[in-house]
């Protein structure tokens, strides 16, 4: 029986889920396995990145993730993977021996040295030094994590509705590490995955994963990973730790959560592998016309005179913060550029909750667009690395036209609550730039993207001549966990006060103009979560005590109380921040609003200045540069100040833990930050705090696997069905139907679904793969007994395209009926473009 049909019928996910716990070997994992790596060292790389760098094969093999790791990690380039004990032993010699050679290079050629190689000054140590800034360890990588493209809901709008069609744009991990060259020991690795956040589940996996790795990666823990997420809301979902997500997702889909694990550790084995001495410069630009506050109407409850204090002009009212901050990695050795990190708040809701395709959101766009930039450019090594993080994006939109009610009036949506005609919020809609096109929010997310990358682009350029270097060899981190159901405090004033255990607000079912009112899982007669119909029955009322500490927001959902059947929202919360000299991140588990994120900034620059004078050798010279990251390592939801807390809209209803969540994350942060001194001690192990709840091995899930795909009479896989036409004009899409099978059957991580290819002479080159947004992979299933489906592959071509001779692939993968899956390709005819 195919999938749709089984999902008709309830009783069938339970008989599925009890045999699955009935089998009770470990969860089936992917099957790719890497054959062939190309042999890096260490500390000093031959830096090739990107998917050229794998092949993969599929195997029928089950193998675990751990043991093709380890295989890469013993430099074996052999056509099998069978692990050999003298291959360790040549792998630690050939680590030790590089570890050495690099550690007598650092002490013998001086900074100078350096600075002549990058071609800067030669004005000597001291003159250079001041130019380029202090020398690091420098890394970066790129793992893709893109998880199943169909039949799983999208993880942000909480719609179990939206599930995947098919793939728009590959998702991707970006690693990026930074280490102290004096005590290398001493390094951090911020992440950025193009997911809806970062996740206690998937840390505790990619900590797990990098342990696998062997001892030179021990030095990566909780302490100095942080696993922020581009908050996208076009990936599949069910990869989170906590209940409350699961239940539009239909629980933990661990094929998806495997994905999205490996692709981060490959992240950080490639930057691991590539760190090498360079230097790290600053800048900030402005961003205009790329987010919009949602929430004005309580960011105006905010203080007059804060406000002010912000209030720029017409353009930059201060309602949304319109810096975008950007570090730029550079390596010593022949000084190109490896990477930018960059921070900028606005929401990934470009894609609407109609939008059935994955894809990396606006900031997935920003990335490709500048990582696609610096291909062949002199300056750029191979392999550039561009991470687009989020920052304090709580009450921001992109969707930059405000929000208006689609009943016909032709209205904006109430001021106070987001409301029309009805007064109801499910007619009201954000509009992004090109909302005319109905195209799902598509263009108006290109567009958002690009609005941020050019800007980031630019200010990159001019870094080239002008720039901030970060200076004082001081590469720090601190992480605690903290129990946030019972912490209490005393705010800056001398009142005592507490956080409490999680709730959620009635606002928090109605949801934002970006995605208005699809939470209403209350509503269980008419749920479609199998998930809801298990543990709606275990809501329970919050207590007096629980209501009186949430004033004033109303409980809906008493979420921080409820442990059956584990835990269903975080109350242990992870509290972060990373120093490079003048640099500090703060890394946020939550989504702080606008001012959240303001005070919070503010308040780590100022202490962090009294911590700087005091550094030996002193860095006081240099004024702390601060910015937030983030929702990362956890999710929990929304960190607002007070005073918007107060007006109790959708933000202000998610705050977790009470009205003093926001002071309670900035005490957490200051009390902590003294740990970030230049010769300060790293956190005592008693203050690492309580670890939060591993839910890995008993979340719920309801999600049933592929059954097996099946062909139409007298077809074959890959067949085209509806083939391209002669010739195309440039700008307008071209297409390929093809008979196809499920994609859940093989994720072809670090490969692709789709391409297409260019004749070049006699011979095809690839020159459009997932990794392209304009190239779109759609599935969709034709019938649910004979498990057919079909595949239409459409190349959106560029205007700026080539004019020539190409053709479109599909790489497929199909089960049949004794559940064996074997890959196949289908090919269109050749077609002009011109
Ligand atoms: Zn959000």
């Amino acid at each position: 029986m195919a999938v749709e049909a089984l999902d008709r019928h309830l009783p069938w996910p339970f008989i599925l889920r009890v045999v699955d716990l009935l089998a009770a070997g470990p969860p089936p994992r992917y099957q790719v396995q890497y054959r062939h790596y190309p042999q890096r060292h260490p500390v000093l790389p031959l830096a090739r990145h990107g998917k050229m760098d794998l092949e993969y094969e599929k195997d029928d093999v089950e193998t675990r993730p751990e043991d093709r790791l380890l295989d890469d990690v013993a430099l074996v380039n052999t056509k099998t993977h069978q692990q050999q004990p003298w291959t360790w032993i040549r792998a630690t010699f050939s680590m030790i021996a590089s570890l050495l050679l690099a550690g007598l290079l650092l002490k013998t050629i001086a900074p100078a040295s350096f600075a002549l190689l990058i071609g800067r000054d030669g004005g000597g140590a001291h003159e250079s030094r001041a130019t380029a800034g202090d020398q690091y360890l420098l890394g970066v990588g790129k793992g893709d994590i893109t998880g199943p493209v169909v039949e799983i809901n999208l993880m942000g709008y909480a719609d179990p509705n939206q599930l995947g069609t098919g793939l728009r744009q590959r998702l991707y991990s970006r690693a990026f590490i930074v280490g102290s060259i004096d005590k290398p020991e001493d390094r951090f690795v911020y992440l950025v995955l193009d997911t809806q956040s970062g996740d206690t589940a998937i840390r505790y996996g990619i900590l797990d994963g990098l342990k696998a790795l062997g001892s030179s990666y021990s030095v990566y823990d909780h302490r100095n990973v942080a696993v922020t997420g581009t908050h996208s809301h076009a990936g599949p979902a069910g990869w989170l730790n906590y209940l409350l997500p699961q239940i539009t997702s239909k629980g933990f889909d661990r094929q998806g959560y495997q994905a999205i694990v490996d692709g981060a550790v490959l992240s950080i084995r490639r930057a691991h592998e590539s760190l090498q001495p360079g230097y790290l410069s600053l800048g900030t630009t402005k961003v205009s016309g790329a987010n919009i506050n949602r929430s004005l109407y309580a960011y105006l409850n905010n203080p007059a005179a804060e406000r002010a204090k912000y209030n720029v002009s017409a353009s930059d009212d201060g309602s949304v913060e319109k810096d975008l901050t950007l570090l730029k990695f550079q390596r010593a050795s022949d000084g190109k550029n490896i990477g930018v990190l960059t921070w900028f708040p606005t929401h990934g809701t470009s894609m609407l909750g109609n939008n059935t395709l994955v894809a990396g959101d606006n900031k997935g766009v920003a990335a490709y667009l500048f990582e696609k930039s610096t291909r062949d450019e002199a300056t750029a090594a191979d392999g550039f690395v561009a991470g687009f993080s989020q920052a304090n994006v709580g009450d921001t939109s992109p969707n930059v036209l405000g929000a208006w009610c689609e009943d016909g009036t032709g209205q904006m949506c109430s001021f106070e609550n987001s409301t029309c005609s009805d007064g109801k919020t499910q007619y009201c809609h954000a509009r992004g730039p090109f909302f005319r096109v109905k195209d799902n929010g598509q263009s108006s997310c290109f567009e958002i993207g690009k609005r941020q990358f050019e800007p980031a682009r630019a200010l990159y350029d001019s870094l080239q001549s002008t720039s901030t270097p970060v200076q004082g060899s001081f590469v720090k981190s601190f992480h605690t966990f903290q129990n946030m159901s019972e912490f209490t405090f005393v705010l800056p004033n001398g009142t005592q006060v507490k956080t409490c255990p999680a709730a959620l607000g009635y606002s928090f079912a109605a949801g934002t103009t970006d995605g208005p009112g699809a939470f209403d899982f209350t509503q269980s007669s008419t749920s479609t979560s199998p998930v809801w119909q298990v543990v709606g029955g275990l809501l329970k009322a919050p207590t007096a005590a629980q209501k009186a500490c949430h004033q004033p927001k109303p409980i809906l959902l008493d979420v921080g109380e409820m442990t059956v059947p584990y835990q269903w929202t975080p109350n242990i919360v992870d509290v972060q921040v990373f120093r490079v000299g003048q640099l500090l991140i703060i890394v946020s588990p939550g989504e702080a609003t606008t001012m959240a994120g303001r005070r919070w900034k503010d308040a780590v620059k100022s202490t962090a200045a009294t911590i700087f004078a005091q550094d030996s050798p002193s860095s006081s010279s240099t004024s702390p540069v601060v910015v937030l990251g983030g929702p990362a390592n956890s999710y929990t939801h929304y960190i607002t100040t007070q005073e918007e807390y107060t007006i109790q809209r959708y933000e202000g209803a998610s705050t977790l833990y009470g009205p003093h969540t926001l002071a309670a994350y900035i005490n957490l942060t200051l009390s902590f930050l003294p740990y970030l001194g230049a010769s300060s001690p790293p956190v005592p192990a008693a203050k690492l705090g309580p670890l939060p709840p591993d839910n890995r091995n008993r979340s719920l899930s309801f999600i049933t696997g592929v059954v097996y795909d099946g062909t139409p009479l007298g077809k074959s896989f890959g067949d085209v069905l509806t083939d391209a036409a002669p010739s195309y004009t440039r700008g307008t899409p071209a297409h390929a139907v093809f008979v196809g099978a499920n994609p859940r059957n093989n994720l072809r991580l670090e490969g692709t679904y789709a391409a297409v290819e260019k004749l070049n002479g006699t011979s095809w080159k690839t020159v459009r793969d997932d990794g392209d947004w304009s190239l779109v992979f759609n599935w969709k299933r034709t019938n649910g007994l004979t498990g057919t489906s079909e595949v239409d592959i459409v190349w959106e071509t560029e205007e700026g395209a080539d004019p020539g001779t190409y053709r479109i692939r599909y790489f497929g993968d199909q089960k049949n009926a004794l559940g064996k899956v074997s890959s196949f390709e289908g090919v269109s005819r050749s077609f002009t473009l011109v």
